[in-house]
């Protein structure tokens, strides 16, 4: 009964939600096919990120800062400093910093920004605020538990934007050749998701967390014309060669893992969603590296047989993640068992983009909404 397709070329199958499968080749290969089409073929690309940087250059004259990159310590966002640097931009380095860094990323932040001369902005969350909303997603028994960081390092970004009138916001997550697309279903985030399930489970109001409403992505963009540009969609970008040059320029640490840069990141990636939503984040990741030439199918699959987590320390991680949290073990194991919920239990603009997508798609067009928001 149950026709699980597989994909002949990646290490995707019809099971991951979104995947389809056409002559044996899934959409997300056949995406990848399609941009790397443009990217290798098209003079069009040069011209685009060669005007790009010009203009960027040109709105800065006479500030500080032409554009602003947010680092995590993690390879992607230090890379994309680097070559921003190299390209003769000037960045402000922003950092939000949600209480969960490992120790290397942070030595790595010191080190690249220090190396760069580049000005660093750190947000420090209010703890216990946070601490609050992170324990409302894991009550709310939902998959998307990370997507408090995701927004608050968004916001700090925005809001650094406009305190410098910087224009350009140079984003290094989502890279299509390193990280493949994410189903909606195993990572959905909005501002007013973040809100419903606060309300709902939260024993704090959330008053400093920097939230990312509609009226705010509103302002931002189409009041402040701040743009986001995926940089690392532009310029040839492989992982292994991008590890060794931070290696070795910067003497950049690894810490084991896409995003272990958090130590909460990684247990969220490697356990609870595994364990408890049968997500397994690699199946994408592996993915995207067998398609750009980076990983072979054989590893991947040899990979991917092993346990996400490292079966020596996850209890240590575990109990470090809990303590933090201030979590018994009983309510972590309650909230393991908790039935399965997705964003759709709760009040979030998807409703809305189901209703105005025309809208938003026409003003998208006009380039009075955001492509990434
Ligand atoms: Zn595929």
């Amino acid at each position: 009964m149950n026709n699980i397709e597989y994909c002949s070329r990646c290490i995707l199958d019809s099971e991951v939600p979104g995947v389809k499968i056409e002559n044996g080749i899934c959409n997300q290969c056949k995406n990848f096919d399609e941009r790397e089409k443009w990217f290798q073929e098209s003079k069009e690309r040069e011209v685009v990120f060669e005007n790009l940087i010009k203009k960027i250059k040109e709105d800065g004259k006479n500030k500080k800062y032409d554009c602003i990159v947010g680092v995590s310590g993690g390879q992607d966002s230090s890379y994309t400093l680097y070559h921003a640097v190299k390209l003769g931009l000037r960045p402000i380095a922003v950092h939000f910093d949600n209480g969960w860094n490992s120790e290397q990323s942070i030595r790595n932040i010191k080190k690249i920004i220090t190396k760069l001369g580049v000005d660093l902005y750190t947000y420090v969350v209010d703890w216990s605020e946070f601490k609050d909303l992170q324990v409302s997603f894991l009550k709310a028994s939902v998959p998307d538990v990370e997507i408090p960081s995701d927004i608050g390092i968004k916001a700090t970004l925005y809001r650094t934007a406009v305190k410098y009138g910087i224009k350009y916001i140079l984003y290094s997550g989502s890279n299509y050749r390193t990280e493949g697309e994410i189903p909606k279903e195993w990572t959905y985030m909005d501002g007013r998701y973040i809100k419903s399930v606060q309300k709902i489970y939260g024993t704090k109001k959330l008053k400093t967390f920097p939230n990312v409403l509609a009226k705010d992505i509103f302002y931002f963009h189409v009041l402040k014309g701040v743009q986001i540009i995926k940089m690392l969609d532009y310029v040839e970008f492989g992982s292994n060669e991008v590890l060794d040059l931070l290696k070795q320029k910067f003497d950049w640490e690894y810490y084991g893992g896409k995003h272990f840069e958090s130590v909460y990141t990684k247990f969220i990636q490697t356990y609870f969603l595994p364990e408890k939503f049968g997500i397994d984040k690699r199946k994408i990741h592996y993915s995207a590296l067998i398609r750009s030439g980076q990983l072979n199918k054989e590893d991947a699959l040899k990979k991917l047989e092993q346990k996400p987590y490292d079966e020596e320390t996850i209890e240590e991680d575990k109990s470090y993640v809990l303590k933090k949290l201030k979590l018994s073990e009983k309510e972590f194991n309650q909230i393991m068992k908790l039935p399965i919920k997705s964003y759709k239990n709760y009040k979030t603009y998807d409703s809305y983009k189901q209703k105005y997508g025309k809208l938003i798609d026409f003003l998208k067009a006009k380039k009075l909404w955001p492509k990434i928001a």
